[in-house]
């Protein structure tokens, strides 16, 4: 066998394995299905623009380990997210919090914030929420929930809201402060040059093929490593043989634009259902360009269907049993291990990911002692 690990999939997870396997001594060849590594990080220069080619991603952790060791590869900038969401001719300032509420409601503290929100969960008649649209009304009440939820979650997962698990909209903080950024965390920002030379840096001296479909050739792949990493669909890794999971896919427009400020923010949501896209991004003003043009992409969600990219998994019930089956059978094996969104089937953010990542290779080399 010439190499002790394949790794499918060049993106963050596998890439980190790599990086940490290479450091302690063992061999490995990376594949990738895409032209590029990176995964959905994947960031390309173009017209000096760092273009987030799949979409905004802000690194955001309050893990400090998970700081420092991302800031081997990469400085960050100051970068904070405070996306604007529209709903028809309003704009509204995200996440949810007293700018949001004083735009809405015309109120000023954070008590007359409060009496509102509470007078229109007490109206709802909620008690414990079920699903996301339950969830939503009982955090910040029916006319947010209007406005700027059930539009854009609709859109975004294809389900209406009282049909998806209420963790989704958990993930937004909800504020009774003047405080426009979308993280709770400790730190956040965006590397500077971008992230595809944070995966240059991890895969740098490893073999990796790109345009390399593990099931291609998964026999031949399995014989060249004593042990697979991969980051693939693990329900497609034992050919759905419990049934199909669930994920919803995206579509991206990018234009290249004759003016230097489109919208004046890096993210703008566009919450009503009619508008079939769900954000804007402008990507200049991740790292406060000042080129004389402007890069924007639009975000369409899409239904996945087999061969299109499975960007999100549907963390459901029904999915989550399903994936606990695969996860019986991922259990049992003894040289391949399971890691990232899709090999894990988990909503991660990058932060989530290299935490996965960094425990298992504790598992397999032991704590670092560097
Ligand atoms: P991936 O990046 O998906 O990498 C898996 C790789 O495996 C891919 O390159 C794929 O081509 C390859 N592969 C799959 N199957 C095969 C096969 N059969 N053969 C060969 N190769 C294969 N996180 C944040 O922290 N902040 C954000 O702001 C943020 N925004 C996001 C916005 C969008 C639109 C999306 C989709 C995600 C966002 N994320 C964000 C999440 C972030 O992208 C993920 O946490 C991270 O990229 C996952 O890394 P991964 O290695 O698990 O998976
Ligand atoms: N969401 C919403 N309105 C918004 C932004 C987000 O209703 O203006 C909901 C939507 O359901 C979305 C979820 O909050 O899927 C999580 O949003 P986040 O920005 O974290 O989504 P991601 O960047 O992962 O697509």
């Amino acid at each position: 066998m010439k190499y002790d690990y394949l790794i499918v999939g060049a993106g963050l997870f596998g890439s980190i394995f790599a990086y940490e396997a290479n450091k302690k001594g063992y061999k490995c060849l990376v594949i990738d299905k895409r032209n590029h590594i990176g995964g959905n990080i994947y960031t390309e220069k173009i017209e000096g623009i760092q273009v987030h080619k799949y979409g905004a991603h802000i690194f955001h952790t309050s893990n400090k380990r998970v700081w420092e060791y991302i800031q081997q590869f990469a400085e960050f900038n100051r970068f904070t997210n405070s996306p604007i969401a529209k709903y028809k001719d309003e704009i509204y300032n995200m996440p949810f919090n007293m700018n949001t509420f004083n735009k809405l409601w015309g109120v000023v503290t954070p008590q007359e914030a409060q009496e509102k929100i509470n007078e229109q969960i007490k109206e709802s008649g909620i008690m414990k929420p079920k699903n996301l649209e339950e969830q939503a009304i009982s955090l910040v009440g029916k006319d947010i929930y209007e406005k700027l939820i059930k539009g854009y979650t609709q859109k975004q997962w294809g389900k209406p809201c009282n049909e998806l698990p209420s963790f989704i909209i958990k993930r937004l903080p909800v504020r009774f402060t003047y405080d426009n950024n979308y993280f709770n965390d400790l730190y956040q920002g965006i590397p500077i040059g971008g992230y595809t030379q944070i995966i240059e840096k991890m895969l740098d001296g490893i073999d990796v093929q790109l345009n390399c479909n593990f099931f291609d050739r998964k026999e031949d792949y399995i014989s060249m490593a004593k042990k697979v990493v991969f980051t693939g669909m693990i329900d497609q890794y034992y050919d759905y043989c419990f049934g199909e999971l669930e994920y919803r896919s995206l579509k991206f427009e990018t234009e290249i634009l004759e003016l230097n400020n489109y919208q004046g923010n890096a993210v703008v949501n566009y919450n009503e259902y009619e508008i079939p896209f769900t954000r804007i991004i402008e990507h200049k003003h991740f790292e406060f360009g000042i080129q004389p043009k402007t890069i924007i992409t639009k975000e369409y969600p899409a239904t996945w269907k087999k061969g299109d990219e499975p960007y999100y998994p549907m963390n459901d019930e029904k999915n989550n049993k399903l994936y606990a089956k695969y996860k019986e059978l991922a259990d049992k094996e003894e040289n391949i291990i399971f890691g990232g969104r899709l090999g894990m089937y988990k909503y991660f953010d990058m932060h989530n990911v290299i935490e996965e990542a960094l425990q298992t290779c504790i598992k397999e080399f032991g704590e670092n002692d560097d």
